[in-house]
């Protein structure tokens, strides 16, 4: 079934006539259309594709399956008419997607008394679509999981005492890109020394010194599709924290590899790593979610964390990343991408989970 069926049969139990699609990767997903600015409209029978004068060319080249509306103005001034032409009475919106300014916009067009165009709130619809990757997905997620691997190699060869993050991060950067990444997905994340407590940290000009935690947190990107990679490292001999950390950190990781199985909604998932944490009393410090989702954006549907009710079912590609950040000390995550295969978790990342490297190469 192509994805403008499935979104069509899920259409079918919406109180709206028509889907009005916003979100880019949501856009390029159903329509091929890779432009940053442009509007998807579907019904049961129409699959429309509004764009201004930038994007028509475009448009008519990359989505072949969609009519191409050449529009002009803000959506007040465009999409009251077109509903009304296409028959349209009640236009279902991504209400976790527009901008408020936008909304205010929608309203507008819609107080017009000639045309009467109501607006419903939507959520989710193409998301969902989107976490069950097609296997073309699927290969592209693979290739990108392989250019993250062999960067993190390449890291282990130049990263030494003495080097910056930030040194580290554009070597990473350039090598990814090089070897065929996309624009990459993420800022990559270089985190020594109590830099590594951060679990967003960016890289600075901060020395990397022996026997302390380093996080690298990268993804390399290729035809649109992420992938996301974390190892912690050491250079030379770990301090007798860095052990026991990594050790519960591991143990955590390794337990939700081997037991999360379909069916199970995204808190049980949690849970099978967040236990381990908690055994060993650090439950304060895993202050993030399990994993999330990863595909034309580096965080989508499902989200592994607390309280997350998404159903992980066969065909989703996601994370899992527990972490353990001690304030003034630094942290640790190690994270792989995998795909929800036959009921079980295969790990598509290959990166070995040893932290130690000696670091004496000199770039
Ligand atoms: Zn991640």
């Amino acid at each position: 079934m192509s994805r403008l069926e499935k979104l069509r049969q899920s259409l079918a139990h919406q109180e709206f006539d028509a889907l009005l699609v916003s979100q880019p990767e949501n856009q390029r997903y159903l329509s091929g259309f890779t432009g940053s600015t442009g509007w998807l409209l579907i019904s049961a029978s129409k699959a429309l594709l509004a764009v201004d004068f930038r994007y028509v060319e475009q448009a008519k080249r990359e989505s072949p399956d969609f009519d191409v509306i050449h529009i002009k103005g803000d959506i007040a001034s465009w999409l009251p008419k077109l509903a009304s032409d296409s028959r349209f009475k009640k236009v279902g919106f991504e209400a976790d997607q527009i901008t408020f300014a936008t909304y205010h916009q929608l309203c507008k067009g819609t107080s017009n008394d000639h045309y009467q165009l109501q607006l419903i709130p939507a959520a989710g619809l193409v998301e969902s679509l989107r976490a069950v990757k097609e296997p073309e997905e699927l290969q592209f997620i693979v290739e990108a999981v392989r250019l993250a691997d062999i960067a993190l190699d390449y890291a282990k060869s130049i990263i030494r005492p003495g080097a910056t993050e930030k040194q580290i991060a554009w070597e990473l950067e350039k090598f990814l890109r090089v070897e065929g990444s996309e624009t990459i997905p993420f800022d990559i994340i270089v985190a020594s020394g109590p830099n590594s407590a951060l679990p967003h940290a960016r890289p600075s000009e901060r020395v990397i010194l022996r026997g302390e935690p380093v996080v690298i947190d990268m993804g390399a990107r290729v035809d649109g599709y992420c992938s996301d990679l974390s190892r912690t490292l050491c250079l030379g001999k770990k301090d007798k924290t860095f052990s026991r950390i990594y050790d519960i950190v591991l143990g955590a990781q390794l337990a939700a590899l081997a037991t999360i199985g379909a069916g199970m909604s995204g808190d049980q998932a949690d849970r099978l790593a967040r236990t381990v944490v908690d055994q060993a009393n650090y439950s304060e410090a895993f202050g993030h979610g399990l994993g999330h989702g990863i595909g034309l954006e580096a965080h989508e549907s499902p989200r592994l964390g607390p309280n997350s009710v998404d159903s992980l079912v066969d065909g989703m590609v996601f994370t899992i990343e527990p972490g353990i950040y001690i304030a003034g000390w630094g942290g640790i995550r190690i994270e792989d991408t995998v795909v929800m295969e036959d009921g079980k978790l295969k790990v598509l990342t290959k990166a070995e989970k040893t932290a130690n490297i000696q670091g004496e190469v000199i770039v």
